[in-house]
């Protein structure tokens, strides 16, 4: 996908790109390629990669951040969705968190050469941000990072009530079965299941929403070696 590519998709999601954040965007993009060829950021090594399968791709939930203030990316690599959405949304403040020194190294560096100020950098675990940081965020994002029982236990507790839990996934049926119960517990509900295909190599997408419906036990997120080990289960 090339820059006029993405000019034409972007109206297809709602988005009329202004030239100033496609500067950015390319900024974005120049700044990613090159420091990725001496610290392993991406498997996306090339300019029409990263404005498909990295930008176009963050931006389709887009349909889901009107009237956000404020949003956290979990797991956010190289800034993906989150720091693509915060050059396209600057009234949302954007919280990118990473337990990956190098990612936030990247990242702190990147806000400098896009001289952007809506964005903050949390690194560290988020099992262990929740904790102090229960039932902040309008909106929660995270693409590829863990199974979605595992990301419910972490993104919801950090929910407003009413607020929205976005995973972005491939393919993900048996994984949604997996986390009915966590989402019930966790008193959430699924309220879109939003499946397309990725323009141009029509690779399968699946962004998830999950509304928080009331506020979460505050035992929630639990250490994350009994997160994995021991699923919730709703008793009968
Ligand atoms: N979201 C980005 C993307 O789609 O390109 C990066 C995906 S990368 C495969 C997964 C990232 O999640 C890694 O940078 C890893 O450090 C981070 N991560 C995994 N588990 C995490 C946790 N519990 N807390 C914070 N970051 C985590």
């Amino acid at each position: 996908m090339n820059k006029n590519d993405l000019i034409k998709y972007l109206e297809n999601l709602n988005i009329n790109i202004t030239n100033e954040k496609l500067q950015l965007l390319q900024k974005y993009c120049d700044f990613l390629l090159d420091y990725n060829k001496t610290t392993n950021l991406t498997a996306i090594k090339d300019e029409e990669g990263v404005y498909l399968k990295h930008f176009y791709d963050s931006l389709t939930i887009n349909k889901y951040l009107d009237n956000v203030n404020t949003l956290l990316d979990i797991g956010t690599g190289a800034g993906f969705p989150g720091m693509v959405i915060a050059i396209i949304h600057p009234e949302i403040h954007v919280t990118l968190l990473d337990s990956n020194n190098k990612k936030i190294k990247f990242l702190e560096e990147l806000i400098k050469v896009l001289g952007i100020t809506n964005v903050s950098l949390v690194y560290g675990r988020c099992e262990t941000y929740a904790k102090d940081n229960k039932e902040k965020f309008d909106i929660v994002t995270s693409r590829a990072v863990a199974r979605l029982r595992i990301l419910c236990e972490l993104a919801l507790p950090l929910l407003k009530i009413n607020g929205k839990f976005i995973a972005m996934k491939g393919n993900i049926t048996d994984e949604i079965n997996e986390a009915n119960d966590t989402i019930n517990i966790l008193n959430s509900k699924i309220i879109e299941q939003d499946i397309f295909k990725l323009p141009i190599e029509n690779s399968n997408r699946e962004n998830v929403v999950i509304q928080k419906i009331n506020s979460c036990d505050d035992k929630y997120p639990r250490d994350y070696d009994k997160i994995i080990k021991k699923p919730l289960v709703k008793k009968q």
